[in-house]
């Protein structure tokens, strides 16, 4: 951060190695150092933000479980119809067949779900603690 009193730059301990003049204070909230004037608790935004990952990462896992949950029920299904395409003794040729067509109906559907999915996990965490808004709002960061 910046000194206030000698706009000396990258300062971060609790004095300003150029002037000496205070720049941190114990947090009310947290007990940590934080800068003078810091509008929120650096720590407070700190745990939002990892929320926000841990949401994310819930995402993914969700995503994962529903790509297996849709390729186990599409390519039985998609093996069954290949049978218009290929002989009945094809097998290989009808696995390719499904598993290949599957993929890219996944490819194509998966992009607006991996975006609402994602959506709804950090709507959820939002939903549950309505605080994490305003202190993001206060922090500058939403
Ligand atoms: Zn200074
Ligand atoms: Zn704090």
């Amino acid at each position: 951060m910046i000194c206030p009193k000698c706009k000396s730059i990258d300062q971060l301990d609790r004095f300003c190695g150029h002037c000496g003049h205070q720049l941190k204070e114990p947090c009310p909230e947290c007990g940590e150092w934080e800068p003078i004037g810091r509008v929120v608790c650096k720590m407070a935004v700190e745990k939002i933000e990892r929320k926000i990952i841990e949401a994310g990462i819930r995402a993914s896992g969700k995503i994962f479980i529903y790509t297996i949950m849709l390729m186990c029920a599409v390519i039985p299904f998609l093996f069954v119809l290949s049978i218009h395409f290929f002989q009945q003794q094809d097998v290989v040729a009808r696995i390719y067949f499904a598993t290949f067509l599957a993929i890219i109906a996944w490819d194509i559907i998966s992009r607006s779900w991996e975006r609402r999915i994602k959506k709804s996990e950090k709507e959820k965490l939002f939903r549950e603690h309505p605080e994490y808004v305003e202190i993001l709002k206060k922090a500058g960061k939403m």
